[in-house]
């Protein structure tokens, strides 16, 4: 190849890196930013049915995304404007800080932890940890039943699969995947005798399921769910509390779970969570 061929070869390869790392968002801007310029790159989940899933159409659906779109929708960014990007647990404060993500609305935990990586937003929703199991299963049936070497699936980087090794490790075997869809394909063949996450995402699932899986015993744990920001942007934190604060007030909040659970069995719309402007 002659040095002019290469050298032109080596430009489109920059040019073909350059477009592909612009195509993650992977930009400098604070969320407040890239929504002046009339677009937001937000992270959900893919395979939560009720709060993220991505159907088969290619559409997005479920409360975190309503919350998305209302907050994108506040900060002057319509939907046909937002980009979801699917946000695996245990990447999440990797995709904000990294900034392939404007915020992330994903099931996500307030905890001093994640605290040290990224800030919040919220809390918009509080659920607790919870068990699914099989509907035909009768020795589990809340957090005290964890015993006798149960194998227990969880996801990656999220606090149930924390809270499980720090408080039940000598009485369960516990299985880490990196997505809940996961876990409850091992839960339905029989690989796993019960899946421990968030309570509203476990009756997503169980709804998705009737007659094969069900909810059993009471929340163990209390979980917030925030809206995840760079850490240190309180421009953007602030503008989406205000945003959030105005989902609950409107309506729009009560009316989205509504949407999203109301025919979901044993869930009820609860008072609207006190947002935290720490
Ligand atoms: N809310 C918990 C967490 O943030 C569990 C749900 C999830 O993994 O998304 O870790």
């Amino acid at each position: 190849m002659s040095f002019k061929k290469t050298l032109r070869l080596a430009a489109g390869m920059i040019a073909i890196a350059v477009v592909a790392s612009g195509c993650g968002g992977g930009d400098d801007k604070t969320a407040t930013e890239n929504a002046a310029d009339g677009k937001l790159t937000i992270g959900i989940k893919y395979d939560q049915p009720g709060l993220g899933l991505r159907n088969k159409d290619g559409s997005f659906s479920g409360f975190d995304v309503d919350v998305a779109t209302y907050v994108a929708d506040k900060l002057g960014v319509k939907a046909e404007d937002i980009t979801f990007k699917e946000a695996p647990s245990a990447q999440r404060e990797t995709l904000i800080e990294n900034g392939q993500v404007d915020f992330i609305a994903a099931t996500y935990s307030i905890t001093d932890k994640r605290k040290e990586k990224v800030d919040f937003a919220g809390p918009y929703y509080i659920t607790g940890q919870s068990l699914l199991v099989r509907s035909d299963n009768t020795d589990i049936n809340g957090a005290e039943s964890l015993s006798g070497n149960k194998k227990l699936c969880s996801v990656k980087g999220s606090t149930p699969a924390q809270n499980i090794k720090d408080q039940y490790a000598k009485d369960v075997q516990l299985q880490e995947y990196d997505t809940y869809s996961l876990c409850v394909e091992a839960l339905k063949a029989g690989a796993v005798d019960a899946l421990t996450t968030d309570d509203v995402i476990l009756r997503g699932f169980a709804a998705q399921n009737p007659g094969a899986l069900k909810v059993v015993g009471e929340p163990f744990t209390v979980e917030k769910y925030g809206i995840g920001v760079k850490k240190g942007d309180t421009e953007s934190r602030d503008k989406i509390n205000d945003a959030i604060q105005d989902m609950i007030t409107s309506g729009a909040w009560a009316a989205a779970l509504e949407k999203n659970f109301g025919e979901t069995t044993g869930f009820q719309v609860p008072a609207a969570p006190e947002i935290d402007r720490y």
